[in-house]
């Protein structure tokens, strides 16, 4: 039986997981409409990677008999007039998801809940690389976006990620 704020931290999250996926779909399709299909393409590809993230924690309450209550996704809110912008955004919210998940990890741990330390242990190795595929994108910009042609090779090399399973299995 999972303690009573994990399991409603843990159902949260599914939410915020999946608000993560609208929110670089909305970034793909800023990008998109920009002519910029390898950008368009990052952010689909990582809009794929937090559906999983949130089937994860679906997953992970089924499997603890917990109760799973899907709430609304909210509308991503956000204007963007440069080609910066969204990348910006994208770090600001990976910091943000990054705070939420260890505020999970506190609650289990304060609950003594360790089968969920374990869990989370994958999500905060995740978060790190969010932040640093985040840092990545804004530096590539900043230093490329402004010519032309660098901006046309930034976005050649975007076109080429492709979608892969999670490493964590439940
Ligand atoms: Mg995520």
């Amino acid at each position: 039986m999972l303690n009573k704020t994990v399991a409603t931290l843990l159902n949260d999250q599914i939410n915020k997981e999946f608000y993560s996926a609208y929110l670089y779909l909305d970034f793909s399709n800023f990008y998109e409409a920009k002519g910029l299909h390898g950008f368009a393409n990052w952010y689909k590809v990582q809009a794929q990677e937090e559906r999983d993230h949130a089937m994860l924690f679906y997953q992970y309450l089924q499997n603890n008999n917990a109760p799973v209550t899907l709430e609304a996704i909210p509308k991503p809110d956000t204007a963007f007039s440069t080609l910066m912008d969204p990348l910006q955004a994208g770090l600001a919210h990976e910091e943000y998801v990054t705070g939420l998940i260890h505020t999970i990890y506190a609650a289990a741990q304060e609950a003594k809940d360790f089968r969920t330390t374990q869990f989370l242990d994958w999500f905060v190795k995740e978060q790190g690389e969010e932040e640093t595929n985040s840092h990545d994108l804004i530096t590539k910009m900043e230093l490329f976006g402004s010519d032309p042609k660098g901006l046309y090779m930034v976005d050649s090399e975007l076109a080429a990620r492709t979608y892969a399973a999670p490493t964590l299995t439940l």
